[in-house]
């Protein structure tokens, strides 16, 4: 099997790189590879790496990913997360390929407290949302063999996420304000690398399992109560640690207006993957754990 992958230097990317390279021949770019473009911004480019290397699966990890700076350059992440992504689609199909993507909690507008499942009614709140909605649904309209996973609240040991965000400020700060009127699960960039080699390898021979999924990790959380969590998790392998739990006050959204909004429910209903897939998604604090360790050990 032949495997092209994008944005093989972000958080998922990164992870990406190791879960995929036992499927077989891997070649990963990022924006900056010579031989072959891995540039978004460049889609017919991009589209020419596809009909040249004619990969098995495209990996799309890469994104415009920075959620505020989107809403002052949308045709940036337009292009970056919907003509970009379209571009691949329509060469994935010409040489028969699957497209693996990724997607977000943010195509959807935040109201209630259900999990949203995958046909749920959209309504990206921000530039951010809207562009990854369009690049969700020029891939279903270009390519019948793709998988799109909707993650949420990424981090890994490797990049910037919030939980290292957490960690930097309990080793300088005495008081934090944390949000916790929005809820989600943070997902880890290794779990999400894993099932996504898992998938691909089912549906080589199960293309009917083509669609999109809601990816992300077992249970939910406020970002307070992560916050709390990294904290206390922290203080137990670094007892030095300026700040301790209590010191994180709980604030809402309001507090920290952004140019973006975010959705304050971000739950995602994984049945359908777990059905699908046979798969088992372990509660959230398990990964953050191990990153933790990871980081701190
Ligand atoms: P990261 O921000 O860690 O990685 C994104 C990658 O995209 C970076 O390596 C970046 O490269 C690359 N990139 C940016 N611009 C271009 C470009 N013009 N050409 C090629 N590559 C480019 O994101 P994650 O790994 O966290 O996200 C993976 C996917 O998951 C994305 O589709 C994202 O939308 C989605 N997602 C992420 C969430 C999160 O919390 N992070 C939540 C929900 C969904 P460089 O390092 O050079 O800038």
């Amino acid at each position: 099997m032949k495997i092209l992958l994008l944005g093989k230097n972000g958080q998922v990317g990164w992870e990406l790189q190791r879960s995929l390279a036992p499927l077989g021949e891997l070649l990963a770019l990022d924006r900056h590879s010579t031989d072959f473009c891995g540039d978004l911004s460049q889609p017919a480019r991009l589209a020419q790496t596809v009909l040249a290397y004619r990969p098995d699966v495209v990996v799309n990890a890469a994104a415009h990913t920075a959620v505020d700076k989107a809403q002052s350059e949308p045709e940036l992440a337009r292009c970056l997360n919907a003509t970009a992504p379209a571009a691949l689609a329509h060469a994935a199909a010409e040489v028969g390929a699957w497209l693996v993507h990724y997607s977000t909690d943010y195509v959807f507008n935040g109201q209630g407290e259900t999990p949203w499942q995958e046909g749920s009614a959209t309504g990206p709140l921000s530039v951010y949302g809207q562009t990854k909605l369009e690049g969700e649904q020029a891939i279903a309209a270009a390519c019948a063999k793709h998988l799109i996973f909707r993650t949420s609240w990424v981090y890994a040991a490797r990049g910037a996420n919030f939980a290292k965000t957490m960690l930097r400020l309990a080793a300088e700060r005495e008081r934090l304000s944390v949000i916790d009127d929005q809820h989600g699960a943070p997902t880890g960039a290794d779990l999400i690398a894993d099932v996504t080699a898992h998938a691909i390898r089912r549906v080589m021979h199960q293309a009917e399992l083509a669609g999109i999924y809601h990816l992300v990790a077992a249970g939910e959380t406020t970002w307070h109560a992560y916050a709390s969590h990294v904290v206390a998790q922290a203080r137990l392998i670094k007892p030095e640690l300026a700040l301790t739990v209590k010191d994180i006050a709980p604030v809402p959204t309001t507090s920290f207006p952004t140019p973006a909004q975010r959705p304050l429910n971000s739950r995602l209903r994984t049945h359908k993957l777990r059905q699908a897939f046979g798969l088992v998604l372990p509660p959230w604090q398990q990964g953050v754990d191990r990153m933790l360790a990871e980081v701190l050990g």
